[in-house]
């Protein structure tokens, strides 16, 4: 007999211990970051298996990510084995939702194998719904109907349900006719998007009380992480299937509400213990993930906000490394830094023991920020991953950039014509293209003499061919300006001329502004190289690394995609404003889009357990143009006592003075870091900046922004020497032409480049 309870139980403290034991009636735990909610939730689930209080079937599960969900499915086979199979219900809230609609499609007018939409066709779909309607879907684009739609679903709203209020602004009052018509449509095509799949769970529920009642049988424990995160449809649905027995166990933690762009309300977590009368409301307070200074860092930070519940939050392990703070040159600056002691703490330094790739993290507010470090980590053969998205290549809008270029650089690219001939939309649709490709097969030429020669015939309806010309017409003005302007600025011109910007713009989704970033950033990221060619060439090598799935790498990935992980070592990149908090969050009127990022910040720095190490850099560029930034305020409400300002190997070719300014800087402020942010500071940094770049350009002050401009002086570099690229890395100089260097890299090979962009090794 066990006289000190299961295994399971050892170690946790009381109060998580009567979170894991009360298992009857609602149950809500509050709690900071690695208080352990989540070991929490899991150990609560083995023990309602261990002692039979329910079978794994009648557990309602859900989680924030399918990650998460894998996570505790893993966890929990490791203390209860096999039978954790039986956990047909834990996932999601949308795979949990999609496996109930399924059983009983019919009740709300579908059929059990209706299809989900992905975004694409719903876009479609809204856009017919637009075009019956006679509604000027240039004016009022499908996305932002889309948007529009999405959030009402958030909200739990059905046409029928929809507030008075809502969608008055939209194609003249239109807006709730137009989503009545469109749920119609789907219907009819058995079909339903992402956000019907709770709401036709509400709306099944409510109107089937039987159905209801069945799961109300079946679901004898409900289990949810990341509570702060749910919306209110999310919530009604919990809120529905717990109702009758309360058995429900919500954790959460109001500072790290990260999606109230998703339509998530911390007031869910008010509303709990409205809802469920009597809920034991517990609280942990200590923190078995971080040590102290990284802990009290975070505090300090999220002080800041207004408007929170508030907790305390403790840890044993004491001391530890101060969170590092440091100002860099500019971005490739950071990325050099960081890889370099990504190496340093791999190797393992006199102290230290190695650590492994994959305790190393690199979180980002902006997956722009990411090309940089995989750039870096290609070259130097950092196996890295990226969480949570395709990695820089490979995003979509990357492609389709590189596909207009591949086109404009060798017309008979098939492929590259293919994906882009109707991108953005042109009128030129999948038949046309399936025309084409099949005239180019049978006359054995390349789909673009295809298409040349199908415009002079009638092969094609007018429209068509007036479309498919001026696209042709365009590719070939490109393909002349080519010679003539730096490919950096062609790819600008050509996003702007093809409309892709213009689409992107227009549209209102979160993510379009994700791929507005990533495009400026590839544009940027194209200077470096001469010509189109090596800049081609580049990408192909990039691209061409090992791409399989691999144990021990880096792991890359943004903050939102960080919740509830937790590495010992994490880098936060690009504390600047206007990257952190974004730009948007600071245009918003009132505190709640800042209060948002700093909970943002909050949830960063608490995913380190051993180190974190923050960073900034003094300039980015941006399209070609240097902008100066300025430290995040986030930096500054940073507690002092907590935080080490660290000048290392930061600055861009480590110049003496701009060190001793930080330092000076770090020494003097009174509170942490408040010079920063002074036009002193500001003033003392650009004059450093021309100080340390003697001859490599002149500072001109235009429109509050720092621009540097080319010089084209002799370069000072000679046969020989040494030295270090941003993206290639190490090598020796071959041949010297102007300020154009050719050098021979040990791990690229040979490359043109400009010098302003090598240093001496
Ligand atoms: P977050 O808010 O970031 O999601 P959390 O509250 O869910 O954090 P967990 O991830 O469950 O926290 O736990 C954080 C870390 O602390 C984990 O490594 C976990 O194993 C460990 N931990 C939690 N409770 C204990 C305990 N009683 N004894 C030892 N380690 C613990
Ligand atoms: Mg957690």
């Amino acid at each position: 007999a066990r006289v000190r309870g299961p295994d399971y139980l050892e170690g946790l403290n009381p109060e998580q211990r009567a979170a894991v034991e009360a298992t009857e009636g609602p149950v809500l735990v509050l709690a900071g970051a690695g208080t352990g909610k989540t070991r929490v939730l899991t150990t609560r689930l083995a023990h309602i298996l261990a002692t039979g209080r329910a079978k794994p079937w009648e557990l309602l599960v859900v989680t924030f990510t399918n990650k998460a969900a894998r996570e505790m499915r893993e966890r929990i086979t490791h203390i209860i084995g096999p039978s954790a199979e039986g956990l047909r219900w834990l996932g999601t809230f949308h795979s949990v939702a999609a496996q109930i609609l399924r059983r009983h499609a019919e009740l709300v007018g579908l059929k059990s194998n209706f299809t989900i939409l992905d975004t694409d066709d719903q876009e479609r779909l809204i856009k017919q719904v637009l075009e019956a309607e006679n509604v000027d879907a240039k004016r009022w684009t499908p996305k932002a109907l889309a948007g529009l739609i999405d959030h009402w679903k958030n909200r739990g709203w059905t046409p029928d349900r929809l507030p008075p209020s809502e969608g008055r602004e939209f194609a003249n009052g239109k807006g709730p006719a137009l989503y009545r018509l469109y749920q119609e449509r789907l219907r009819v095509l058995n079909a339903c998007d992402f956000g019907d799949l709770l709401l036709h769970n509400l709306t099944l529920f409510m109107a089937n009380p039987d159905v209801l009642a069945d799961f109300h049988d079946r679901f004898k424990y409900v289990l949810v992480d990341e509570y702060q995160d749910t919306n209110v449809a999310q919530y009604l649905w919990l809120r529905l299937l717990a109702q009758k027995r309360q058995n429900v166990c919500c954790v959460g933690d109001d500072d790290q509400s990260i999606y109230g762009w998703r339509g998530a309300e911390v007031d869910n977590i008010l509303r709990f213990e409205r809802d469920f009368p009597g809920a034991t409301v517990i609280r942990l307070e200590r923190n078995y993930r971080s040590t102290s200074h990284i802990l009290a860092a975070a505090s300090g930070l999220i002080a800041a906000n207004k408007g929170r519940l508030g907790k305390t939050l403790w840890t044993e392990q004491d001391g530890g490394e101060k969170v590092i703070v440091r100002g860099v040159w500019d971005g490739e600056a950071e990325s050099r830094l960081i890889a370099e002691e990504i190496e340093r703490a791999h190797k393992g330094g006199t102290e230290k023991d190695p650590r492994r790739y994959r305790d190393i993290a690199i979180l980002v507010r902006a997956s722009f920020q990411m090309r940089a470090f995989e750039e870096r980590f290609v070259m130097l053969q950092i196996p890295y991953t990226v969480v949570g998205g395709p990695r820089f290549f490979e995003r979509a809008e990357i492609r389709d950039a590189h596909a207009y270029l591949r086109l404009i650089q060798s017309p008979d690219d098939d492929l590259a014509f293919e994906r882009i001939v109707n991108v953005p939309k042109r009128g030129i649709g999948d038949t046309t293209v399936q025309k084409l490709l099949q005239i180019a097969r049978l006359n054995g030429v390349p789909v673009m003499q295809a298409a040349r020669e199908a415009i002079q015939t009638d092969e094609l309806a007018a429209r068509t061919r007036t479309a498919l010309s001026n696209f042709i017409r365009d590719l070939d003005r490109w393909r002349g300006q080519a010679q003539a302007i730096h490919h950096s600025r062609l790819t600008e011109q050509v996003l702007e001329e093809s409309g892709y910007t213009d689409a992107l713009r227009l549209d209102k989704t979160p993510t379009a502004q994700t791929r507005l970033e990533n495009l400026k950033e590839l544009v940027q990221s194209m200077q470096a190289f001469d010509t189109l060619e090596a800049y081609l060439e580049h990408v192909s090598l990039v691209m061409d690394m090992d791409r399989g799935p691999q144990a021990d790498a880096v792991q890359i990935m943004t903050l939102h995609s960080a919740k509830g992980l937790e590495f010992p070592l994490v880098f936060l990149p690009g504390w600047e404003e206007g990257v952190f908090p974004s730009q948007r969050s600071m245009d918003e009127k009132g505190e709640k889009g800042l209060e948002e990022e700093r909970r943002l910040a909050y949830v960063g720095i608490t995913r380190a357990r051993e180190e974190a190490r923050i960073s900034f850099a003094a300039n980015r560029q941006v399209y070609g143009r240097w902008t100066s930034q300025l430290p995040s305020r986030f930096v500054d409400e940073l507690p002092l006592a907590n935080v080490e300002a660290s000048s290392e190997t930061g600055y861009y070719g480590g110049g003496p003075g701009m060190q001793q300014q930080h330092g000076s800087r770090w020494d003097e402020s009174p509170t942490f870091g408040a010079g920063y942010s002074s036009p002193g500071w500001k003033r003392a940094q650009e004059r450093n900046f021309r100080g340390s770049h003697p001859g490599r350009g002149q500072v001109i002050e235009g429109e509050g922004r720092l621009v540097v401009s080319e010089s084209s002086a002799a370069s000072d570099f000679k046969r020989g020497q040494r030295v270090f690229h941003q993206k290639f890395g190490y090598g020796a100089v071959k041949s010297v032409d102007g300020n154009k260097l050719t050098v021979t890299f040990d791990k690229a090979g040979e490359k043109k480049v400009i010098d302003s962009f090598v240093e001496k090794a």
